[in-house]
């Protein structure tokens, strides 16, 4: 069987955050624009101070690492923007526009890779956060917005 995409819909939606690190260096319009010119729509946008209790539900997964405290505090440094986008593939696409986690190494062309590098800090503060898969995409959206 074929793996290549195929005319069946595969339209999806991501929740993608523009970290307190990218709107503190006024970088959120320049973010926004990168998603429109790779194709994604945007069905709905926020600014917004995360509570503890938003935060701590988006990254579960990541509870009782080291560097889960110290995402925390930064997450809750400043105002981020939620945003939820679609498009076909949009989960990997974005993914793949935001680049690796460490934003020193990120690949250059990527959002991370061209606007984020080390600080020095604690966390890797890399401007964006993306859904890794349908699941934790609902999972996000139902956080962030959860009239959608
Ligand atoms: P992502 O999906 O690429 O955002 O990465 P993860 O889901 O693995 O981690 C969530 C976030 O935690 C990352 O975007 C970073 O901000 C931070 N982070 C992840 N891994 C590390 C790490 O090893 N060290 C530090 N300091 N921060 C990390
Ligand atoms: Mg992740």
């Amino acid at each position: 069987m074929s793996t290549e995409p195929t005319t069946a819909s595969t339209t999806e939606r991501s929740l993608v955050l523009v970290k307190p690190d990218g709107v503190r260096r006024g970088l959120t319009g320049t973010i926004l624009a990168r998603i429109e010119a790779k194709g994604y729509r945007i069905v709905a946008l926020q600014q917004c101070e995360a509570t503890e209790a938003e935060l701590a539900a988006h990254y579960a997964e990541h509870e009782g690492k080291p560097f889960y405290p110290p995402l925390l505090e930064f997450m809750a440094s400043g105002p981020l923007v939620a945003v939820v986008i679609e498009g076909e593939r949009c989960i990997e696409g974005f993914r793949s526009l935001a680049g690796t986690t460490d934003p020193t190494t990120a690949a250059p062309g990527t959002i991370r890779g061209d606007l984020g590098r080390d600080w020095g800090l604690k966390v890797q503060q890399n401007l964006v956060h993306g859904s890794d898969s349908p699941e934790s995409a609902a999972h996000e959206i139902g956080i962030w917005f959860p009239s959608l």
